[in-house]
C-alpha cells in the first residue's frame, strides 16, 4: 500500500506496512506484530524521535563494535523486515556476519530471512547450527553458528528478548541492544542500550561508524568507558515521566 508522505503518520504506517509485508513473506512472525505494537507505544510515549540519550548510546555502540575483535549483528524477523539495506550496510563497515535468531524454530524462515538480507546486499549472512549453542538459554535462540555468535565478543542485537540478552551477557559477550522500552529486562541487561526505534537509529549508527572508522583503539575506548547505561535509561525514563 502507497502511503502519501503528506499523511501526518506517515513513517509509523510506512513501518506497520513493512511489518505486515514481512508477515506476508514468511520473514516475521505473526508474534511480531505484537512486539512491533509495544514498541508503538513507547514510541508514542517518546515522541517518535530520537533523543539526546539514544544519540549518545549510539555513538558508544560505533565505538563497542569497531574496537571488537569478532562482533556480529544478531537479526530477528521483525528487523530483517524493517532494516534489511542498512543492516547489511552495517555488516560490510564493521566486517561484522550477520546471524539469523528467531525464536519460533522454523529453517524455512530462517532460509527467508538470509535471502531477504541477500537480496538487499548482504555478503555474509550466517544461520545458526544444532550443533553449537549458547549455554543459560532453553529455547530454540539458544543455537549458534561457530563461527558467528559462539566465537563473538561484542554481539549487537537489535530487538531482543531479556532472557536472551541476560543469556549472552553470562556467557561472557558484550551486548549492544535497540529497544525502545527503556524498562524491559533487555533494556536493563544490556552492556549499551539505544532507547530509539531501530527504524531511526540503524541509519544513524552507520553513519557514526562511518565517521568513527578513523579513530584509533585508545580513542574507541576512551568513548566506550564513557558510557554509563544505567544513566542512559534513567534519562529516557524521565523524558517518558516528563510528557
Ligand atoms: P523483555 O523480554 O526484554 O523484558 P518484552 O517481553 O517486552 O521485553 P518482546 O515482546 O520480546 O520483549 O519484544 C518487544 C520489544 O521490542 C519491546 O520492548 C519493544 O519496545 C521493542 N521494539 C519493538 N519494535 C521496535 C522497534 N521498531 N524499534 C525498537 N524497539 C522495538
Amino acid at each position: 500500500m502507497k502511503i502519501p508522505k503528506s499523511h501526518p503518520r506517515h513513517e509509523s504506517l510506512r513501518t506497520r506496512e513493512l511489518i505486515a509485508e514481512g508477515v506476508e513473506n514468511g520473514i516475521t512472525s505473526i508474534h511480531g506484530l505484537i512486539a512491533h505494537g509495544r514498541g508503538e507505544a513507547f514510541d508514542y510515549l517518546l515522541r517518535e524521535k530520537t533523543h539526546g540519550f539514544a544519540k549518545k548510546s549510539l555513538e558508544a555502540a560505533a565505538a563497542m563494535l569497531l574496537a571488537a575483535k569478532h562482533p556480529v549483528i544478531s537479526v530477528n524477523g521483525n528487523a530483517a523486515a524493517l532494516v534489511p539495506k542498512e543492516l547489511a550496510e552495517l555488516s560490510g563497515l564493521i566486517n561484522a556476519p550477520l546471524e539469523v535468531n528467531i525464536f519460533h524454530p522454523s529453517k524455512q524462515r530462517e532460509i527467508k530471512i538470509k535471502n531477504h538480507l541477500e537480496k538487499h546486499g548482504a555478503k555474509n549472512v550466517l544461520l545458526p547450527s544444532k550443533k553449537y549453542n549458547i549455554k543459560y538459554l532453553k529455547s530454540n535462540r539458544k543455537y549458534v553458528n561457530l563461527e558467528g555468535i559462539l566465537k563473538a565478543d561484542v554481539v549487537f542485537v537489535p530487538l531482543e528478548d531479556g532472557d536472551r540478552t541476560e543469556a549472552l551477557a553470562k556467557n561472557g559477550k558484550k551486548v549492544i541492544a535497540i529497544d525502545l522500552n527503556p524498562l524491559s529486562r533487555t533494556s536493563q541487561k544490556a552492556t549499551i542500550t539505544i532507547v530509539d526505534n531501530i527504524t531511526r537509529s540503524i541509519p544513524l549508527l552507520v553513519n557514526i561508524t562511518r565517521q568513527y572508522k578513523k579513530y584509533n583503539k585508545y580513542k574507541l575506548n576512551i568513548i566506550i568507558k564513557n558510557h554509563y547505561n544505567k544513566k542512559i535509561l534513567n534519562e529516557a525514563i524521565k523524558k517518558i515521566r516528563n510528557l
